[in-house]
């Protein structure tokens, strides 16, 4: 079983506000219900604090998983502007480094911004879920290329080794991704489906499916489970 764990650093967990998905709930999709549980289906919670991770990876090292964390680049501030993961979480960015660098864990790319700058704000009524992806096939080549150039840049200045692994977020991934992916150093695309326009196969990039023998999890699940006494 391999364990991943999603959204590390993504401003998502604070933007990506909807109801959850059962009948009849997108009646109530309005704020303040979807931040209100029962209703809330995902956003806002808080970026895992250093000592979460602490304990999280010393579960993992307890139990010999040597898990996989998805981490996006960059944080997208209300104003669109993006701040790099290492500036704004050092604390966790740091201790993050510390194990990959004892080969405890494995860092993968999961983005610049996880979602379309701009977009990404909630909205009153109304789901943005959507645009909390990133790679979507409508956005041009070099919106792709642009944003795996500068997360694998943030991502491997800070970490001092090199990343070769990428999730897309919300498992959407396209054409122009893989393309922009052959010009990295980015070598697997983990996750549950295949580009989205298109059967090609890959050459130099290998895509694995995560949807048998993986439990891929999201720093949320993380975040409810540590709250519990
Ligand atoms: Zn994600």
């Amino acid at each position: 079983m391999q364990v991943r764990i999603d959204d590390v650093g993504a401003s998502t967990k604070k933007y990506n506000q909807h109801v959850k998905s059962f009948p009849f709930c997108s009646v109530f999709d309005f704020w303040p219900l979807k931040v209100i549980w029962p209703f809330k289906g995902w956003g806002p919670y808080k970026e895992l604090t250093l000592k979460e991770w602490q304990e999280a990876l010393s579960f993992f090292e307890k139990n010999n998983i040597k898990p996989i964390i998805a981490i996006t680049a960059c944080w997208v501030e209300r104003n669109n502007t993006l701040t790099p993961f290492p500036k704004k979480f050092p604390g966790q960015a740091n201790f993050l480094k510390e194990k990959f660098l004892q080969g405890k864990i494995e860092i993968a790319n999961h983005g610049l911004t996880h979602c379309v700058v701009g977009k990404h704000l909630p909205k009153l009524v109304g789901s943005n879920r959507e645009f909390h992806r990133e790679f979507w096939s409508y956005l041009p080549y070099e919106t792709h290329e642009k944003h795996l150039f500068a997360s694998q840049k943030i991502l491997e200045s800070f970490f001092e080794k090199p990343i070769t692994i990428f999730v897309p977020s919300g498992n959407i991934w396209s054409l122009s991704t893989y393309q922009a992916l052959l010009k990295t150093g980015l070598k697997k695309v983990i996750a549950n489906r295949y580009m989205q326009d298109s059967e090609e196969e890959m050459q130099g990039v290998e895509f694995i499916d995560d949807k048998e023998g993986w439990l891929v999890l999201h720093d949320r699940d993380l975040k409810l489970e540590l709250k519990k006494p």
